[in-house]
């Protein structure tokens, strides 16, 4: 190995002022130690598991004759310290904004190896919700410390955006438990050396099951029975891959594997949503964490890179006008991702932990309107970023050396899993603004930006402020078309990336104003300002795309 590790310098007082901030406005509490537990955190990050980030990307995973598959030795040891200091039940523990904000951390330092605890942390939440007394008691313990980690397995080769595809089999047997067969392809974390157990949650159908996603029963299958026999899921294959080397996308062979059903038969897919949806915001966060990571790099380069003369003297690429271009788009739009990520888990927070039924209902309006925001946006503007910051190097950008082409073949991942970001902008259209006929997105607009809001600010955004308003009236009338004008689901559908991408951009943007409202910190401000005349306003220009209809597409 000859690349060296890009210190990574954690970003903790942003994440915190952030994270106090959007708390506030949500009405989630925080823990009264946040502060040193990200700083604490933060030294891990960049100490321990950011140097073992070159080691999984060049490294890799090798998978054995044995069907065990042994990753990094690097990140071996950084699990080790992750689990060993507590951090993976600090995560469970401290509610979701805190946890949003370790595992930006966390993902910063190494995305793959972050999947790890990031899989784990979904299926925890999962079996918390739906598994039986026996399973909560058998499996969420050493989950919840570490010692084993988790899986979802729903991809077959047949079955990927249309999950209900799939053909893997569950057929019941004496005892009550089920044989589980099929194969699972681009499974995370499927098999692995860092744990002592794996627990596999996988959709599968039972005999005579209805088609499509009303016939798929959910199944806990771990590596390990209870007796401490070896069950007969195994890894057959390794991906190679563009990015997230350290992390090992598995093909997994089920042969009559013995699970048991987790909630009710052909409730699967139902349940997988409790895992999926966290799974979803915790996937854009890898959009944040590329993002403040391409920042830092570009930052770093563009200070001590010297090309060019100003007045008569050689300087940094840094002080050229186009290069700071680039440099503020990176810290503005990472600020606008992060904003909008630690939004979403705060109002996450409140639909768990409300005393009011009421306003948890509320808050789970929100987290589920905010979903595909804050997964599809920031993911893909951590690919964006990541090319800026390539841009930034000049032609270093393109050599392995540097380490920013990593950020770029790590970056790109996040807009397919998780459900592609098409298939979350047609959720946006469909099932979060049509079906209830645009009343909670017009209540978010409404929090987000009252009438007058533009004129109540400080002096200093007032641009930024006319930008919002530009914004916000474009979001409403891209509402009404779908809700009043067009005339097929297919024109819906042509426009329906465009429309996430003006939605996500007028709420980062709303989000990031406000914060830099309150602050009044001239950065914050200069960046808020950055991001809404620049972003906000050309998203705003949007509008004949969105309603152009599925006439205005290539038939091929
Ligand atoms: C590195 C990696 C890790 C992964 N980890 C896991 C894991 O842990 N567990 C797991 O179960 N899966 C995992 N996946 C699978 C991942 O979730 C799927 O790849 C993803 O859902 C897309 O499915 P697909 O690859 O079959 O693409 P397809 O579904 O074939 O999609 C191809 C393209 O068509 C579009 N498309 C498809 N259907 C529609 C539609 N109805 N309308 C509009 N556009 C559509 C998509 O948006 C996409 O652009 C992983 C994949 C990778 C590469």
């Amino acid at each position: 190995m000859t690349r060296s590790p890009i210190p990574y310098d954690p970003p903790v007082a942003e994440i915190l002022r952030t994270a106090r901030h959007v708390a506030g406005r949500a009405g989630a509490t925080l823990p009264d130690e946040l502060d040193d537990v990200l700083a604490e955190f933060g030294r891990l990050a960049s100490n321990v598991i950011a140097p073992s980030d070159v080691a999984g990307d060049v490294i890799g995973c090798r998978l054995e004759r044995d069907g065990s598959v042994a990753v990094a030795p690097e990140l071996v040891k950084a699990h080790r310290a992750v689990v060993d200091g507590g951090w993976i039940e600090a995560m469970q523990s401290l509610g979701q904004v805190t946890a949003t904000a370790l595992m930006e951390l966390y993902a910063s330092a190494n995305m793959a190896l972050s999947l790890n605890p990031m899989l784990s942390q979904s299926a925890i939440e999962l079996l918390r919700a739906v598994g039986t007394a026996e399973q909560r008691e058998r499996y969420l313990a050493p989950m919840e410390t570490g010692a084993w980690s988790g899986t979802m397995l729903l991809t077959e080769p047949d079955a990927g955006s249309d999950v209900g595809a799939l053909r893997s089999k569950a057929v019941p047997r004496d005892d009550g438990t089920w044989a589980i067969s099929g194969t699972k392809i681009f499974i995370t974390w499927g098999e692995h050396d860092i744990a002592a157990n794996i627990v596999h949650l996988v959709l599968a159908r039972t005999p005579g099951s209805p088609g499509g996603t009303r016939g798929i029963s959910l199944f806990v299958v771990p590596k390990v029975l209870p007796d401490g026999t070896r069950n007969a899921v195994r890894c057959i294959g390794l991906e190679r891959k563009l990015g997230i080397h350290g992390s090992p996308t598995c093909v997994m062979e089920l042969d009559g594997a013995i699970g048991e059903l987790v909630g009710p038969e052909h409730a699967g897919m139902r349940a997988m949503f409790t895992m999926m949806n966290p799974a979803r915001l915790a996937v854009g966060l890898e959009g944040v964490a590329i993002a403040e990571r391409s920042w830092q790099q570009a930052r770093d380069f563009a200070r001590q890179r010297h090309q060019g003369r100003r007045d008569g003297r050689s300087v940094p690429i840094a002080e050229h006008p186009d290069v700071r271009r680039m440099l503020t788009d990176l810290r503005a739009t990472t600020r606008a991702t992060r904003v909008l990520a630690l939004a979403a888990a705060a109002h996450a927070q409140v639909a768990h932990q409300a005393d009011d039924p009421d306003v948890r209902a509320a808050a789970g309006r929100r987290v589920d309107l905010l979903t595909p925001l804050a997964k599809a946006w920031p993911t893909d503007q951590g690919v964006r970023l990541a090319s800026v910051a390539v841009q930034v190097h000049g032609g270093v950008g393109f050599v392995e050396d540097t380490g920013v082409a990593q950020r770029y073949r790590d970056a790109r991942i996040a807009p397919i899993y998780e459900g592609t970001n098409g298939i979350h902008a047609i959720d946006l259209a469909q099932r979060k603004i049509i079906h209830d006929g645009g009343a909670e997105l017009e209540r978010m607009l409404a929090d987000l930006w009252p009438d007058g809001r533009a004129g109540e600010l400080p002096a200093a955004l007032a641009d930024a402020g006319s930008a919002l308003d530009l914004g916000v009236a474009a979001v409403r009338r891209a509402a009404s078309w779908l809700l009043d004008v067009a005339s097929t689901a297919d024109d819906v559908l042509a426009g329906a990336s465009d429309l996430l991408e003006l939605v996500a951009t007028v709420v980062a943007g709303g989000l990031l104003v406000d914060l830099a409202a309150a602050e009044l910190d001239d950065e914050l401000v200069l960046d808020a300002r950055f991001f809404a005349t620049r972003r906000v306003a050309t998203a705003a220009a949007a509008l004949p795309a969105i309603t152009a209809g599925v006439a205005s597409l290539a038939a091929l």
